[in-house]
């Protein structure tokens, strides 16, 4: 099969769908790699890297585009790219259809068929292509929670482990998911006290086998964490329910009863977000003060960090793009039930019911 890895072209994107090591995976099974000119190039990846792995470089974006049966990508394509998909053409990234119409409409007029990462779907339910951006957005939480703690940068002051004769920092986490078990323990790992608040038992009774005597666990309902969150030092949101918008359950009000300089990493703003006062912030301008707490509410934290971001990213997605290059989108999705859920449309007709009713359009 050809494939093309075009650049990234939306605002601030620097990861790349494709890695040297993923582009010589493809070319040893027989298969055509184009990358466009310095689309690895954010990611670390320079040109000669890929010329090294056996694949070839494309001068344009309309080249990558035009020559491929296959594109990979990372982000959903933007306005520019609708008039370069073709008929027939298969496209293999993250398109979120269900929120934007214009992109919904343009990939059915161009008869392409589009595979979405965050629709391919375990039979046990799990999302394989989601996983490691949440896996890499709740371990950076911590980062960035224990770097806005700092003085000079808002914070109360406290290093989250705290050192000998003084009492670590209290971590909070709102949902002990992806995002969650990741934040957790990275900041069991820097000695912080760490507590999980989930409604799922079974999910705290897990947690708990696994994590450091420094993690607890505990219910999640609106008395404990008002009764939690005067104390805490850092909370991070990361609650997730599937399909829905995140509950708000740290409300305006609550904030008078925190201290001041605590700091509050709301991980699920992409989907509103679990803390009322959450409002997206973007990598340059990420955070701002209410009633003394930090809010750091960035929707799109992997993209600090495209090196690990690319290779967590294409670790996961390597797999399928060979078995569509070795079989065709048709024969791959009858052999593996997750690729089947990936398809949204094929063809230009719609396939998956949730984006069809989004929108009002045929199914
Ligand atoms: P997940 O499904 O693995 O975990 C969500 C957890 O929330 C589950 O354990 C669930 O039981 C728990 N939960 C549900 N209702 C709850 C409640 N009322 N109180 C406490 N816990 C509750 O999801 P995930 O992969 O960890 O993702 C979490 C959020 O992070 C999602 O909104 C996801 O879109 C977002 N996310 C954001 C970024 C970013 O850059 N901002 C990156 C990756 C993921």
């Amino acid at each position: 099969m050809i494939i093309g890895v075009p650049k990234e072209i939306k605002n601030n994107e620097n990861r790349v769908a494709l890695t040297p090591a993923g582009a010589q995976e493809l070319v040893k099974r027989g298969h055509t790699v184009y990358i466009q000119h310095t689309a690895g190039e954010g990611s670390g990846f320079p040109d000669e890297l890929y010329v090294s792995a056996g694949a070839q470089i494309l001068p344009s974006i309309e080249d990558t585009y035009g020559a491929a049966e296959m594109i990979i990508k990372v982000k959903e394509p933007i306005e520019s790219e609708y008039k370069l998909i073709k008929e027939g053409q298969l496209l293999f990234t993250y398109f979120h259809f269900a929120s934007h119409e214009p992109l919904t409409r343009a990939m059915v007029e161009s008869k392409a068929t589009c595979l979405a990462y965050e629709t391919v779907e375990r039979p046990d339910r799990s999302l394989p292509l989601l996983i490691p951006m949440s896996e890499v957005a709740g371990r950076m939480a911590i980062q960035k929670g224990a770097n806005y703690l700092e003085k000079p940068l808002g914070g109360k002051g406290i290093l989250l482990g705290g050192v000998p004769g003084t009492l670590p920092a209290k971590v909070i986490i709102l949902g002990g998911g992806i995002v969650g078990t990741h934040a957790a323990a990275m900041a069991a790992g820097l000695g912080a006290d760490v507590i999980i608040m989930d409604v799922n038992l079974q999910r705290m009774r897990y947690l708990n086998e696994i994590m450091p005597a420094n993690v607890k666990t505990m219910m999640s309902n609106e008395y404990n964490i008002r009764k939690m969150i005067t104390n805490a030092d850092l909370i991070v949101g990361a609650v997730l329910i599937p399909g829905a918008k995140a509950p708000h359950l740290i409300t305006r009000d609550m904030l008078p009863t925190m201290q001041n300089g605590a700091v509050l990493v709301d991980v699920a703003v992409d989907q509103g977000g679990c803390i009322e006062t959450c409002k997206p912030t973007t990598h340059q301008d990420p955070t701002y003060v209410i009633d003394g707490v930090v809010h750091y509410c960035v929707a799109n934290m992997p993209g600090a960090v495209p090196y690990t971001s690319t290779l967590a990213l294409t670790n996961a997605t390597l797999p399928y793009a060979i078995l569509l290059a070795e079989k065709g989108w048709k024969q791959a999705a009858l052999d593996l039930p997750e690729l089947k859920t990936g398809l949204n449309i094929i063809n230009g007709e719609i396939v998956y019911e949730a984006v069809a009713q989004a929108f009002d359009l045929p199914f």
